[in-house]
């Protein structure tokens, strides 16, 4: 590839068709964020959302919300339109609860449907929560069940007939490497096991087509490039197929057939409703809306194009301008197995992170030695990339990560 130049990513900034969604972000000047695979940016029509949902819907109309304003249906209407992201039908996804939560239902109504199989089946490596949830839910059912983290490479060949559910992440939270959904979900059926899939990392940033892949049960988060805000609640998807028979572990109130009639006896809602827990948080919730109509409005396809080019150029111009300085970048380099992130290895990883931070280049740090640049293509300019790669190569360059202040030991959290 030809040297890219500074005026190469501003021209292409220039004819960027998704360049206006930027506007529409609250990005503070001198910050360049590669962080909105873990913390979305604020859509700057949220405060205004926030003010009329606290100030008239709560302030003023009170409990008549939760019909007048529709509070009732937020779950459902907000879990229909992140469907449309990761082509579900209309009724098969809902929002509520944290991922880790939803993971914990989801995977012991897997494992109910699966009877007499005794093995979730996971990668080494996989996202901390859910390994340590499906840990949690082997151990509350007794000895009989067990977790199986495989290495990835013999995934495929590890899907064997004790096995219930194979539980995956999408797209990796570390290394960005994405899964073939179709062909894992056709090894699993084919094996009689059921899938759930992870895709915190994947909607709003990959095209994911839960129903060509014959998925069985996914969940994820609200606050990475959905774009939600600080803990927004999650989705939790349920194919059609399971709805009928499947029974989910946590039976609360709102999640019965007639919740306002108070019964003594639970009876499950129809279809989805039977997910919802307890009452929705309602502000969580508004703010999340507005956030998954952005990504919605902007196209999945189209952020897919520009992220796969972005991801391209971002690799490029590590390899042109900070190969010498001992980067090895980990995301697969075709980009049809991965999502949309850059990850490189440093031995000193952490204050490299840390050096970069001060600058206004906020990325991430993952234990051992990752450096993690998420795209989000809403609103990460190409020039954006120019910059990072700048301040990476003059950070090397004159060793300012070498710094006392970045060597403060690391608890993991940026
Ligand atoms: C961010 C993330 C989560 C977070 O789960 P919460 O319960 O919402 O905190 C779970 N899984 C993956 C793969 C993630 O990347």
């Amino acid at each position: 590839m030809t040297t890219l130049s500074r005026a190469d990513l501003v021209e292409l900034d220039r004819t960027d068709p998704l360049r206006h969604f930027r506007d529409r972000f609250l990005i503070p000047d001198g910050i360049a964020y590669f962080d909105g695979n873990s913390l979305g940016a604020m859509p700057k029509a949220v405060p205004e959302r926030m003010r009329q949902v606290v100030e008239q819907e709560w302030g003023v109309d009170l409990i008549r919300s939760w019909r007048i304003n529709g509070w009732l249906e937020l779950p459902a209407r907000i879990g229909d339109k992140i469907g449309t992201l990761i082509s579900a039908a209309p009724g098969e996804t809902i929002v509520g609860d944290s991922t880790s939560v939803n993971l914990f239902q989801v995977l012991a109504a897997a494992l109910k449907l699966r009877a007499g199989r005794t093995a979730i089946l996971t990668e080494a490596g996989n996202f901390p929560t859910d390994r340590y949830i499906a840990e949690g839910l082997a151990a509350l059912l007794g000895g009989g069940y067990n977790v199986r983290a495989v290495p990835t490479a013999s995934l495929e060949e590890s899907i064997a007939d004790d096995v219930a559910v194979v539980m995956l992440t999408h797209v990796d939270y570390r290394t960005g490497r994405m899964w073939e959904m179709d062909r894992i979900g056709a090894r699993a059926r084919a094996a009689g096991a059921l899938t759930v899939w992870d895709l915190s990392h994947s909607a709003g940033a990959v095209p994911v087509d839960l129903t060509a892949a014959g998925a069985d049960f996914a969940v994820g988060c609200g606050y990475k490039y959905l774009n939600g805000g600080p803990g927004a609640p999650a989705y939790l998807f349920m194919a059609q197929r399971h709805q009928e028979a499947t029974a989910l572990p946590l039976t609360g109130w709102l999640g019965h057939t007639r919740p306002f009639a108070f019964e003594d006896a639970y009876r499950p809602a129809q279809g989805i409703r039977k997910a919802r827990v307890g009452t929705p948080p309602i502000l969580s919730l508004a703010a999340l809306e507005i956030g998954v109509d952005l990504v919605a409005e902007a196209t999945v396809a189209a952020l897919r194009e520009k992220s796969t080019r972005q991801t391209q150029i971002f690799a490029t111009l590590m390899e042109q301008r900070a190969a010498t300085f001992g980067f090895r970048i980990v995301t697969p380099a075709d980009p049809a197995r991965r999502g949309s992130q850059i990850s490189v290895t440093h031995d000193s990883a952490w204050p490299i992170v840390q050096a970069l931070a001060a600058r206004g280049v906020i990325g991430d740090f993952r234990a051992p030695d990752i450096l993690r640049f998420g795209i989000a293509s809403l609103y990460t300019r190409y020039v954006d990339l120019w910059e990072a790669v700048t301040h990476i190569s003059d950070v090397m360059t004159h060793r300012a990560w070498d710094r006392p202040e970045f060597h403060a030991p690391s608890d993991g959290a940026t």
